[in-house]
């Protein structure tokens, strides 16, 4: 089958890998239909992480169960399914208190597992024609069977129900005024689902033209802001533009928010940053505790159903899996509007 392919810093290939095979009992093999790049693939793609070469990354994945363990019960060969990105097992505390995202018995010695990220366990990504499901009938969200809404329910796996997770976290209630601080597609999901939720006032903080549009037209007021920093969470610049400054959005955070209100911080903040400026964050000490993740995909996905939500139109590209190596570095460096990336390994629809 073929596979995006990490080889080191600011280079992916497509390559022919061994098809996956079923390990365990409670394993699934999909036919992957679509896979996107997150914007964290780029912090293992710029070398900002301890990703090795070989991995395959995806972690924002959608198929068709292809081939089913026996010990799998809800689901069969055929089924339209969508993978929440945390690999949980259902056995632990932490699921039982609603942590799915913090499993302890997926990647032994680490709180929580993910396919195709870094120190996130040994399950290889979705960027690929197939890929192993562990644990199948506790990680996997069905979908109805026709081919519609392919691009919005590929974003139930991850930065659809994060946009939910970030303002829960922050206490949001009905009528609050919301910032996001950077507006790309999380920030973007963070922002629509507080339009769902009743947001009194949006803003949406960002330098790239682009993005800002994009808030604008679900009606946050776009603020440039080119003459501060550059939002992007721990890789953030300080104003002039050069030098990185790993907390500067979080203080930024806490300045614009009012007495008694709340931060809800769903972005990336890596355990290593072997590329960091500082001792301290190569040792990843700006780590942020993440809760439970995808209390809402099901509602969510009911909503797109309802044609009442159309998360995909922060889409910018839909490609073959050959055309991966060229999304990444465009992706990378923002440029021919290149913002939310889904990779069709069979095909495109
Ligand atoms: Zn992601």
């Amino acid at each position: 089958m073929k596979a995006v392919h990490y080889e080191g810093a600011f280079k992916v290939s497509v390559k022919e890998v061994e098809l996956l095979k079923i390990q365990h009992l409670d394993d699934l093999i999909i036919k992957v239909t679509t896979a996107a790049i997150c914007g964290s693939d780029l912090h293992m793609y710029q070398c900002r992480t301890v990703a090795e070469e070989g991995s395959v990354f995806g972690h924002e994945n959608i198929g068709i169960v292809a081939e089913i363990g026996p010990g799998v019960t809800l689901l069969k060969q055929g089924d339209r399914i969508v993978l929440p990105f945390n690999v949980a097992d259902s056995r632990y505390r932490n699921w039982e208190e609603g942590g799915t995202a913090f499993c302890t018995g997926v990647n032994p010695g680490f709180a929580g597992g993910a396919y195709g990220y870094v120190t996130m366990g040994p399950y290889q990504g979705g960027q690929a024609q197939f890929l192993r499901v562990p644990f199948a009938d506790f990680n996997v969200l069905k979908l109805p069977p026709v081919k519609e809404h392919e691009g919005d329910f590929a974003l139930l796996a991850d930065i659809f129900p994060i946009g939910w997770h970030g303002l829960t976290l922050a206490g949001f209630q009905l009528r609050d005024t919301v910032v996001v601080f950077g507006a790309g597609p999380v920030g973007l999901m963070e922002a629509y689902n507080g339009i769902f939720r009743g947001v009194s006032k949006a803003f949406a903080m960002d330098t790239v033209p682009e993005r800002l549009k994009a808030a604008q037209k679900i009606g946050c007021v776009p603020i440039d802001f080119k003459k501060s920093v550059d939002a992007a969470g721990y890789q953030a610049v300080e104003s002039s533009g050069r030098k990185e400054q790993p907390n500067i959005i979080l203080d930024q955070l806490i300045m614009a928010m009012r007495a008694t209100g709340g931060l809800g911080i769903p972005g990336l903040y890596v355990p290593a940053d072997p590329g960091a400026l500082y001792e301290k964050s190569k040792k990843g000490q700006i780590l942020i505790s993440f809760s439970k993740l995808f209390e809402k995909n099901r509602q969510l996905r009911d909503l797109i159903i309802a044609g009442k939500a159309k998360p995909s139109f922060v889409v910018s590209h839909n490609i073959n899996i050959d055309d991966a190596p060229e999304a990444y570095e465009k992706l990378d460096q923002r440029i021919d509007g290149y913002t939310k990336v889904l990779i069709h390994p069979n095909g495109l629809f």
